[in-house]
């Protein structure tokens, strides 16, 4: 779990730069969590947040993450032979 603590929060962006999984979000100079499901909770925005303004849990998001993208690896490629898509052959599917 991770929340942002509004009071602490001066709006310096950081966390939002440095979160590889586009969860943070800026608005009115403040930083709010808005795709939590992405989180991994790999700690990168409270560790470098200045002012101690992100509290983070470690629970399943790394694992929740990792299947996840997993999944969509496997829909992806679900999708078809990929026979057609040189646009220049009808495909089989
Ligand atoms: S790094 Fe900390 S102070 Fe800066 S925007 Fe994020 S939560 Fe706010
Ligand atoms: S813990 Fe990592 S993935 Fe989650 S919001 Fe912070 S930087 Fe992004």
């Amino acid at each position: 779990m991770i929340q942002v603590d509004m009071d602490k929060c001066t709006g310096c962006r950081v966390c939002f730069n440095v979160c590889p999984q586009d969860v943070i979000k800026m608005e009115n100079k403040k930083a709010y969590i808005e795709n939590y499901v992405n989180c991994m909770e790999c700690g990168a925005c409270a560790l470098n947040c200045e002012y101690n303004a992100i509290n983070l849990t470690k629970g399943t998001g790394c694992l929740g993450a990792i299947i996840r993208e997993d999944i969509l690896k496997i829909r992806q490629k679900a999708t078809g032979c990929g026979c057609g898509d040189d646009k220049k052959l009808t495909g089989c599917c």
